[in-house]
């Protein structure tokens, strides 16, 4: 048997005592299981194993006897012990010597097989290469304890995503490697918003079955397009390799975070949280981990400042974000003790009529240096400390004393922030206001948004009812464009529903849903007893429209914008309570008034002009003079944006430019570009490997240092901000 026969090499061939001895042993060894004896010939085959060891094997083992080694074992790349990762097959080619090296059988058995190989090369006399001998044992069961025990050091127990340490170690080994085949990586942070509330009133539980379902969703929405992990809490990070498109980017995270802002069921109860989401991109933002990371946390930070359920993509701006944040808390402070807030107040119209049958309040602050600051943008800042409470209370009680003024008819409303609304003083200070206006309780009317909703929503059904008992209106504002969900308005007690500006922005737009989705709000409202009020209507074909749809009242730029208690007070002395709707025939979507100081290239120059205003398609510039209509441009804005462009409107030194490919929102409210210079780019022009610096384009990409340039075409202006 050829067994036999090798046993007999093994041993050497001699014939006496000790040599039968040695057999015995040898023998024992194998049966007693304490290990099994291996060898391999010149060409890596194996040419004998213990037969325990093949039976251990089972069936497919069989035949193995003449395979080469290398395709019987691999090294197992999960070994968590394995540092080097060079295959079998170099191990044996090198004729290394094997000192327990954890391979993996390949082939087919009941359950996966692991083996410790130890072996040495036999060389004879003459030096000629014999093969391996060696020995084997199975250690299956503690290797895969071990392997358990490393997956519980790297991954989250509670929700079987990564951990931070194993998502740290993604991150630097993708990274490195990506590097050097100059691909992009981009990275999410995301924060959940009220996760620490549920946790607290529902009980820890609650909050690990809400964790546990995050991660889930989570896994939904990312698929194998990336890694997810758990960093501990509420935050949890998402490696998105070989996506640098921020469009693309944008969509995803919008999409988890719509995901993630839908109902929970958590023991029997339903629980609503939000999430925001960060994102960097290497090599963009960061080459090396904590680069990128501390870009990705910037900018989940300007997304949660940002008033919370947005994204962010990072930009070295938000560098500054927090200092600004605490510059205009100290001013809102200042303007709160100086008296510079003021509401102003826009009529709602009943469209049969034109009659004014109330007003909203909105709030307006004169900064004594920076001019108008829009509610946009103090509001969610003070919405992010207690300074939002103060500024409550206070719009409450000017409003109700102001509506005091009005005809008793006409009501007023008042903007109520989701975290005044939690505020376990809130209702004491809307009976407090009632009590000293002597207002009556149904002439005012609080606009709630669908993120009151968020978190526990048993305290929120509470508030709701002791309102209702008061006597006040509920309506809920920007319906539609939050974490909108049907089934808030089957518990919650509206008397009113807004439909958001944004459904009529794009109402008049062929291939839009939006008209679609008025005429089903309003259908909706109707069948719940609701009213219904449609905002932001500016020009006639939209309101033609909306009125079309069933409208029946309407607040909107068409009748108004808001004005100052004092000019409504003078028309409701000369007895206008009717206003006739004017306006344009057709809407055009308003372009974002800015002032911008950006780059525009030419053939190998570089001018500097300014953006006055911006939308997705195209822009308005100021600053250069003698530009031919139908020239190519492009633009840069700043941060490795660049905007590839042709002129279609030229006058004095104001130039139209229409871009080629739409810019894409950056998730905050501004416009950004899908695709940025690539620092790889940069770097192989000459330039040091480095994320963006932020400013502009680097000149030396303009053709370089010292060859010669072409005239300057176009005559350059200042322009200063007037
Ligand atoms: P909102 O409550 O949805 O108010 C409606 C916004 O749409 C107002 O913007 C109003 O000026 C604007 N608007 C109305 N009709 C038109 C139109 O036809 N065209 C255009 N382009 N805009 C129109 P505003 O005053 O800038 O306020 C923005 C947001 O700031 C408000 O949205 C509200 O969420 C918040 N806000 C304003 N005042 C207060 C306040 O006193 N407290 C709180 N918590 N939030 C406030
Ligand atoms: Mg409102
Ligand atoms: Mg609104």
């Amino acid at each position: 048997m050829a067994v036999k026969g090798l046993l007999k090499g093994l041993a050497g061939g001699r014939g006496d005592d000790s040599e039968a001895l040695r057999r015995e042993v040898l023998d024992d060894f194998e049966q007693a299981g304490i290990g099994w004896i291996w060898a391999s010939d010149a060409e890596g085959r194996l040419i004998y194993l213990s037969p325990k060891a093949l039976e251990c094997l089972g069936s497919d083992a069989a035949n193995l006897l003449g395979q080469p080694l290398v395709s019987i074992f691999e090294i197992d790349r999960d070994n968590p012990d394995e540092k080097s990762d060079r295959p079998l097959n170099f191990q044996l080619s090198t004729r290394n010597k094997l000192s327990d090296l954890v391979v993996k059988f390949t082939g087919k058995t009941d359950k996966p097989r692991w083996w410790s190989l130890s072996g040495h090369p036999k060389v004879d006399a003459d030096g000629t290469f014999r093969g391996y001998r060696g020995s084997a044992k199975d250690i299956t069961l503690a290797f895969q304890r071990k392997l358990e025990d490393s997956r519980m050091a790297e991954y989250d127990s509670l929700t079987g995503l990564a951990n931070r340490h194993r998502m740290d170690r993604r991150l630097d080994s993708t990274l490195a490697a990506y590097k050097s085949a100059k691909r992009a990586c981009a990275l999410m942070m995301l924060d959940l918003d009220k996760f620490k509330y549920v946790n607290d009133t529902m009980g820890h539980p609650a909050g690990d079955d809400l964790l546990r379902q995050v991660g889930d969703r989570l896994r939904a929405v990312i698929g194998n397009r990336g890694e997810i992990g758990r960093l501990g809490g509420d935050e949890f990070q998402v490696i998105l390799p070989d996506i640098d498109d921020r469009g693309e980017l944008g969509e995803l995270a919008d999409k988890i975070i719509q995901m993630l802002s839908s109902p929970y069921q958590v023991e029997g109860k339903r629980a609503i949280i939000g999430a925001s989401v960060g994102i960097s991109i290497a090599p963009y933002d960061g080459l090396e981990r904590d680069e990128l990371t501390r870009s990705a946390d910037l900018a989940l930070y300007a997304a949660k400042n940002g008033g919370r359920g947005m994204y962010r993509f990072y930009s070295a701006e938000l560098k500054d974000v927090e200092q600004e944040r605490q510059i205009m808390l100290d001013d809102m402070r200042e303007a709160m003790e100086k008296d510079q807030l003021q509401l102003h107040y826009q009529p709602v119209v009943r469209t049969s009529d034109n009659v004014i049958v109330g007003f909203e309040a909105l709030m307006r602050w004169e900064h004594p240096d920076k001019g108008n600051i829009p509610p946009m943008h103090f509001i969610p800042v003070a919405e992010d400390s207690d300074m939002i409470n103060r500024l409550g209370e206070w719009a409450i009680r000017r409003a109700c004393e102001d509506a005091m003024q009005w005809p008793e008819n006409v009501r007023v409303a008042v903007n109520v922030s989701a975290k005044q609304f939690a505020n376990k003083g809130f209702v004491a200070v809307v009976t407090q206001v009632l009590g000293e206006t002597g207002i009556d309780p149904d002439r005012l009317e609080l606009e709630l948004t669908e993120t009151v909703f968020v978190g526990d929503l048993e305290t929120t059904e509470k508030t709701f009812a002791a309102l209702k008992h008061l006597g006040v209106r509920l309506a809920l504002d920007d319906f539609g464009t939050g974490y909108s969900s049907l089934s808030y308005l089957r518990s919650a007690p509206f008397d009113k529903l807004k439909v958001d500006k944004s459904f009529v922005d794009s109402c008049t737009q062929k291939d839009q849903n939006s008209a679609k989705i008025i005429s089903a709000i309003i259908g909706l409202s109707n069948a719940l007893g609701m009213d219904v009020t449609v905002e932001g209507v500016e020009a006639f074909d939209q309101f033609d429209l909306v009125c079309k749809k069933g409208a029946k009242y309407i607040q909107g730029w068409i009748y108004s914008k808001a004005r100052p208690q004092a000019e409504i007070l003078e028309e409701i002395a000369s007895g206008g309570y009717q206003i006739k709707p004017s306006g344009p025939d057709t809407y055009r979507p308003e372009r974002r008034s800015v002032f911008r100081r950006i780059g525009v290239i030419h053939e190998d120059h570089r001018y500097e002009a300014v953006m006055r205003d911006l939308c997705k398609t195209g822009s308005r510039i100021e600053g250069l003079v003698g530009v031919p209509v139908g020239t190519g441009l492009v633009l840069d804005l700043g941060g490795g944006q660049l905007v590839v462009c042709e002129v279609r409107r030229s006058e004095d030194a104001t130039i139209g430019v229409e871009f080629e490919t739409p810019l894409i929102s950056d998730g905050s409210g501004g416009l950004c570009t899908r695709h940025r210079v690539s620092p790889y780019a940069l770097a192989a022009a000459g330039m040091p490997l480095t994320s963006l610096p932020p400013g502009n384009y680097p000149n030396a990409m303009l053709g370089g240092g010292d060859s010669p340039k072409s005239q300057p075409q176009f005559m350059q202006v200042t322009v200063s901000r007037h």
